[in-house]
């Protein structure tokens, strides 16, 4: 069956333990409305081909086609990191607080994290991520060197308290995640696994039938690039990326959101209480004089400001560099000023942030800003993307948000000289899809993870970590790949390769036969079919089989029967082809 021309991805060759199925016996579960809770098309086609089913905000069942595609999307990614090395194993959902409270992100988290304790009263978390689990496991496993590289990944459920889930599985609360984790003996090391890592990212999203781009990605510091996005064009897209249109230059502008409720012309120095912080010269200070938990503060933000006539500062953007932390906290009011805001001219601020002169604007403030995070009302921020010598200042402002103005805020714009001077800069919306990190001794170091060097001196081991957003790839490739009819799958992803319609079957004993024919040699063939032998109008066969967008449709009826022939239409092309009845197999093989 490899001849099969339609079928030379390695999908066809998915064991799945059946490969066939008639719709009289599955749960179709399509919908001829479109649902009006869906804003984006991914959305609306999930629910209506069947995919998924909402059980509670942001949390979804996937229905059985739903969970074909899922397989066929999670075999794709275990071979190509099995081909780069990496090996799997699977960890807890619900992880002990304890070590989270060891690498310091207990506090530092934020609300995405959803907290809980067993009748002992122990305290626990539903992981958002596996840095703390796995960091646990390798200081226990990984006794030499001589064990290093290792890189390990799982495909497991996340949980993230999402403050909006939307868009379905593309925002969803409780998700499937790929991620992969990486320890080193050196920085050199972990370089070349970041770089097989990347390469395997890439033909995983190639065979995944989506067009993407790299790009960089905060890294939670200034100046170089130890992290990248892999993005998914599309202008359902929450992210904005901005790419060279003559070098390889791409990058992620997220960056500092709306000051929406903070940031009030007419009124602005009630977006902040100077006065409640001064002479807190810390975080701790500060957030006790506010009657916050120091969790809910944010740290080492640069502020922005424009000066007025009667020579007093309106805030008109916040601009947050520090560490990665940071880029998981994005909303919160601000609540106060930690140091007294100085002026700062826009070298100064260039030297501060390390950006170039022009990059930040004509002004700015140089300061720490509290934010309280627990404020009803919410801004968002957000960390941006570093390029060495430039940091992008952009609005990634939300649209729910009322009563907030961009006029005054510097945008990237489309056609700007690129960073690196190469060329000029173009905006696309793209969907997060993956990101690859560097970590560093970041948790090795606070978690204690180390192996014994050459001199027998403890050495914290170097980490990185790579994620895919498994469910949300689904949602990608649909915002790529559909019609008004429906979803047209990249071959590699469908849950089907091919549907029989066959019109009319308790009717015809012809058509009967012969659709049962077909289907068992296919099966023989390995190729996953769907027989729509509901006897439905063929008007409703068809319909449904373009919304779930199975690649090949051959329908059989009497007509053609009598002139030995049956129809086949392809879901990509449209195209329609009479073939006689024994060379169908061989056409669609
Ligand atoms: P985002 O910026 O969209 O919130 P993230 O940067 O917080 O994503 P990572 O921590 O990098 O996410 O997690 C790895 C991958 O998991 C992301 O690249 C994305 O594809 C996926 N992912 C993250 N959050 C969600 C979510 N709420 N729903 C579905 N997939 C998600
Ligand atoms: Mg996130
Ligand atoms: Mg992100
Ligand atoms: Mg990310």
């Amino acid at each position: 069956f490899l001849s099969c021309r339609f079928f030379t991805n390695a999908a066809f060759l998915y064991d799945f333990k059946e490969q066939k199925m008639r719709t009289s016996k599955y749960l179709l579960s399509t919908l001829k409305e479109n649902p009006v809770e869906a804003a984006v098309v991914s959305h609306r086609l999930m629910l209506r081909a069947g995919l998924i089913r909402q059980i509670a905000s942001g949390i979804y069942v996937w229905l059985p086609t739903g969970m074909r595609v899922l397989q066929k999307v999670e075999k794709i990614i275990r071979e190509e990191l099995n081909r780069a090395g990496a090996i799997e194993l699977f960890m807890p959902f619900v992880q002990p607080a304890d070590l989270w409270k060891e690498s310091g992100r207990y506090e530092k988290y934020g609300p995405e994290l959803c907290r809980l304790k067993d009748r002992k009263k122990n305290e626990f978390v539903l992981g958002p991520t596996h840095e703390e689990v796995i960091t646990a496991i390798a200081r226990r496993e990984i006794k030499s060197a001589r064990q290093l590289p290792i890189n390990l990944y799982q495909i497991q459920t996340k949980f993230r308290d999402e403050i909006r889930p939307r868009f379905g599985v593309m925002r969803g609360r409780e998700f499937i995640m790929k991620d992969a984790y990486s320890f080193h003996i050196d920085h050199a090391s972990l370089e070349k696994t970041y770089k097989d890592m990347y390469d395997a990212y890439s033909r995983i999203f190639t065979r995944l039938g989506l067009d993407f781009r790299p790009v960089e990605a905060d890294n939670g510091s200034i100046g170089g690039s130890s992290s990248h996005e892999f993005q998914v064009l599309a202008d359902a897209g929450e992210d904005t990326i901005v790419f060279s249109d003559k070098s390889d230059y791409a990058a992620n502008i997220e960056m500092a959101e709306a000051l929406a409720p903070a940031y009030d012309r007419k009124a602005p120095a009630e977006a902040y209480s100077e006065k409640e912080t001064k002479g807190c010269h810390t975080v701790d200070e500060a957030a006790a004089a506010l009657g916050l938990d120091a969790k809910q503060v944010l740290k080492s933000l640069i502020v922005r400001g424009e000066k007025k006539e009667d020579g007093t500062y309106d805030l008109i953007m916040l601009c947050l560099c520090g560490n990665q932390e940071l880029n998981e906290v994005k909303a919160g009011k601000i609540a106060g000023i930690l140091d007294p805001i100085e002026f700062a001219t826009e070298s100064e601020i260039a030297a501060f942030t390390g950006a170039t002169p022009g990059s930040l604007g004509p002004v700015g403030f140089k300061g720490r800003i509290i934010i309280d995070r627990t404020a009803d009302k919410m801004a968002n921020f957000a960390c941006g993307a570093n390029h060495t010598g430039y940091h992008f200042i952009n609005v990634n402002w939300d649209r729910d948000v009322p009563n907030y103005e961009v006029a005054d805020l510097r945008n990237v714009e489309e056609g700007e000289p690129s960073p690196d001077g190469q060329g000029t800069l173009h905006l696309r919306k793209g969907i997060e899809v993956g990101q690859v990190f560097m970590l560093g001794t970041k948790y090795s170091e606070s978690m204690g993870a180390t192996v014994l060097g050459e001199d027998g001196k403890p050495i914290n081991m170097q980490m990185g970590c790579y994620g895919i957003g498994v469910t949300r790839v689904i949602a990608a490739a649909i915002e790529q790949h559909h019609d008004d009819k429906g979803i047209i799958w990249p071959d590699s992803m469908a849950p089907f390769q091919v549907a029989i319609v066959a019109i009319k079957p308790n009717k015809s004993q012809a058509v009967r036969e012969a659709a049962e024919k077909l289907y068992a040699e296919l099966e023989a063939k390995g190729v996953e079919v769907l027989y729509d032998d509901r006897d439905e109008r063929p008007g409703v066969m068809f319909a449904d089989m373009e919304l779930i967008g199975i690649p090949h449709v051959i329908t059989i009826g009497d007509r053609g029967l009598a002139a030995g022939s049956v129809e086949y239409k392809s879901r990509k092309t449209g195209q329609k082809e009479e073939v006689s009845v024994d060379k169908i197999l061989d056409f669609v093989c």
